[in-house]
This record gives structure tokens, C-alpha cells and sequence, in this order.
């Protein structure tokens, strides 16, 4: 972690998941009566005791709106909302709070970009490079936006083993691309992608870049000063925090030059009746009541992973995935999509015979949350032939016998369907 001095310090021991899967109430339930194993977190984390308790002590104790209030409950609200804006900055090493925009999640971030510089910055003809890899929240904004303006979006092919073709990126990159929108990790193969290398050579061409972080914050530190993203975005609640809330980071000259992208209280710097004006960024996109709650509770979710240590969760999860990929790879009649050796925490197969619906169905009853279907990510799923896949997603608390669980289970599917 680049901010490593701004963030509270982690030891260099391993992961003790023992006393980490303590701070997460909802993982000493049973489901069917089964313990529950959750392999789901891609989709949305669960929470530790930290975050939950954050988010009630704001309404037990310092509760009122942000920004805009003279009396103490509002001025303490809106010390400890700007202060996970701080802590977001950290996170992400930006330059500056000025540079982080609070939005619900990773897909109101990248319909800000879109419809805010996206709609002001590019003209007919102008083309947008996404992937193959993208979930659907980096490619339907961008299609509504090359309708209304004469737009062209190109995607850059994957290969087999899921990594994103460099050879095609760069033979498509162009004069005329003005932005490459893509993933650091896809949510459906778990691939993590040559980031750096994707973003240096889109500035060489002259583009915009803006990178998904969805996925990648919870498996790594992000260093977007180091990256030389212009935009990057990600959820909260896949990192731990509550839903509802994400962060959006901007380069400060560009969201300077950015128009509003929604209009009501607390964006603007002066109204009367025939026009308005507006504050700067960040606050200028920051139309309405925000999150509160869920942005004050973000914080705590951002000083858990790095009290434990970005590192060492990522090093815990590989660990599961080698684990998870050796055992399901001894299984017949198992495919998995996603090959390449640059990925992270997430295993995406089929067993032959069998839908993924109903693999998702008969692992449920033994207590096994995975998901199926095509993950937001059908150009990935088209990419292979295939409507779906089943997707076991690793975090922080999951544990080798966890696993286990998933494999014996899939045997019984096995079994079932021979
Ligand atoms: N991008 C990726 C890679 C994702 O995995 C997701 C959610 O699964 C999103 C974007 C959208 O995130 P959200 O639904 O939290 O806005």
C-alpha cells in the first residue's frame, strides 16, 4: 500500500482467518441447516462487527445531514463523512480529497464519466476501447452514450486462457480513440489485467483513460498516482463496506473542467430563478443527500483491510485459489474459464452435463453460496460459447475446508447428473 504511513500498520504474520471470520457475525449462521460457505464475495462482500457497528453508532449517536447544518449533530456528520473522503484518498493514494467523488457504487461512477466529461469531451466519430472482460456496468453507459453522440465503442478481444490480447489493444488504439475504459479485474473470470502497461499506451495514443477498480480494491493496494489513471472507480460494498456507497477518483484538472452531471441542494454555489452556478469538484457532483451513513461506515471498511494488510489478504486468497483450482481441476468433466496465471480469488467452471443454475441450486442446499449465470459480463460469457458459468469468489475469511465443502459438494452434482 503506497499510503502505507496514513493507514493503521499490519503485522507480517499470516492471515489468522480464525479471528478474522469472529468479526463477521453472518458467517456463524446455518443455511438448510449447514454452515454456511460463502463464496460469493465478487458479488458483495459480508460485513465485519467494525463496519456494523460504525454504521449504527452514526445513527445512534451522531446522525444528521452533511454540509449544509450550523448545529453540532450536522457539523460532527459531516467531520466524519469528509474524513472517509480523506481516507478514500489514502486508499487510493490520489493527490487530494478535492479528487474523490462519493457515488453509490462502480456504476453511477462510470455513468458520472460518461454522461459528465464523456458527453462535454467526445465527438461524433470519437471511439471508446472497452474489453471483452468488462462487467455491464463499463459498457451499457458507454453504448447510451455513442447513441446520443455518434460514438463508436470497439472491444479488445480476449485469449483463450481469458488475459486481454496486447497485440489487438494496440492495433486498435488509435487517433481516434479518445478513451479506453477497462477492468484491473474481471468479476467473471477473476484475470487480472496489465493495467499499467493498458493505461501508458493509451496516453501514448492520446486517450483518456478510466480504469474499473471493482473488483481489484479488495484483492491489493491501488496506487492511482502510480497507475496515471484519469478516472478509477469502485464499490464499497465489495470491499467490506456497506452497499450504497463507492468512490469515484478524478484527475483534479479533469474534474475541474467537468460540468455537473445532476442538479439539486449542495452542488451549486449560487441560484436565483434564471440560472445557477456551481462549487468545485468534488462537491459539485455530489447533488442531493449523500450516503451518510454507509460513506462514514466506508472508512471503517477501508481501516479493516489495511489493519490486516492488503498484502496479506491477497497472499490468503491466493492461496485458496491454487487450492480451489488443484482440487475442482481433479474433478471430470470440470472446464474453467480463465487460465491465465494473472488472476485473483475468483474460479469460473462449468461441469459437463450440468447447468450452472442447477450446480448453483444443489450446492446451495448443502450450505455453499456461489453464483451463477453470466456475471454482468456477456461478451466474456459469448466469448466462450457459453450462457453462464458457476463462479466461486474468495475473500478474506474463507478457509481451505470452505473449499472442501465446495469440492464434496460438486461430486454429489457430479454423482447426480452421470
Ligand atoms: N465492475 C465490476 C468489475 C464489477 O464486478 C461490478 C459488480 O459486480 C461492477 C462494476 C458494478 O458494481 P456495482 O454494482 O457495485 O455498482
Amino acid at each position: 500500500m503506497n499510503a502505507a504511513a496514513a493507514l493503521p500498520a499490519a503485522t507480517d504474520a499470516a492471515l489468522d482467518v480464525a479471528r478474522v471470520r469472529d468479526d463477521f457475525p453472518i458467517l456463524a449462521r446455518e443455511v438448510y441447516g449447514k454452515p454456511l460457505v460463502y463464496l460469493d464475495s465478487a458479488a458483495s462482500a459480508q460485513k465485519p462487527r467494525q463496519v456494523i457497528d460504525a454504521e449504527s453508532a452514526v445513527y445512534e449517536e451522531e446522525y444528521a445531514n452533511v454540509h449544509r447544518g450550523v448545529h453540532y449533530l450536522s457539523q460532527a456528520a459531516t467531520d466524519r463523512f469528509e474524513a472517509t473522503r480523506r481516507r478514500v484518498r489514502a486508499f487510493l493514494n490520489a493527490r487530494s480529497e478535492d479528487e474523490i467523488v462519493f457515488v453509490r457504487g462502480g456504476t453511477e461512477g462510470v455513468n458520472l464519466v460518461a454522461r459528465s466529461w464523456g458527453r462535454t469531451a467526445l465527438k461524433e466519430g470519437d471511439e471508446i476501447l472497452i474489453s471483452t472482460l468488462e462487467h455491464h456496468a463499463n459498457i451499457v453507459p458507454w453504448h447510451l452514450l455513442a447513441e446520443e453522440k455518434g460514438l463508436v465503442v470497439k472491444g479488445v478481444p480476449i485469449h483463450e486462457d481469458g488475459q486481454i490480447d496486447m497485440d489487438a489493444y494496440r492495433d486498435l488504439l488509435t487517433e481516434r480513440t479518445k478513451l479506453v475504459a477497462i477492468t484491473q479485474m474481471s468479476n467473471a473470470l477473476g484475470i487480472v489485467t496489465p493495467i499499467e502497461e493498458i493505461v501508458r499506451l493509451a496516453h501514448d495514443a492520446g486517450a483518456r483513460t478510466m480504469v474499473d477498480g471493482c473488483q481489484a480494491v479488495s484483492h491489493g493496494a491501488v496506487d492511482v498516482r502510480a497507475l496515471d489513471c484519469d478516472f478509477y472507480v469502485f464499490s464499497g460494498h465489495k470491499v467490506y463496506g456497506p452497499t450504497g456507497i463507492g468512490a469515484l477518483y478524478g484527475k483534479a484538472e479533469l474534474l475541474e473542467s467537468m460540468p455537473p452531471w445532476q442538479g439539486g441542494g449542495e452542488m451549486i454555489a449560487r441560484v436565483s430563478l434564471e440560472r445557477s452556478t456551481f462549487k468545485k469538484p468534488p462537491h459539485r457532483f455530489e447533488a442531493g443527500t449523500p450516503a451518510i451513513a454507509q460513506a462514514i461506515a466506508l472508512k471503517a471498511a477501508l481501516d479493516y483491510v489495511a489493519g490486516l494488510g492488503l498484502d496479506r489478504i491477497a497472499e490468503h486468497e491466493a492461496m485458496l485459489l491454487d487450492y480451489a483450482t488443484e482440487r475442482l481441476s481433479s474433478l471430470d468433466g470440470v472446464t474453467i474459464y480463465g487460465t491465465h496465471p494473472n488472476k485473483a480469488s475468483i474460479l469460473s467452471f462449468n461441469l459437463e452435463g450440468a447447468h450452472p443454475h442447477d450446480v448453483g441450486t444443489i450446492v446451495d442446499r448443502d450450505g455453499v453460496a456461489v453464483r451463477v449465470g453470466h456475471h454482468c459480463a456477456q461478451p466474456a460469457m459469448q466469448r466462450y460459447g457459453i450462457p453462464a458459468t458457476v463462479r466461486a469468489s474468495f475473500a478474506l475469511y474463507n478457509t481451505l475446508d470452505e473449499v472442501d465443502a465446495l469440492v464434496a459438494s460438486l461430486a454429489k452434482v457430479r454423482e447426480f447428473f452421470a
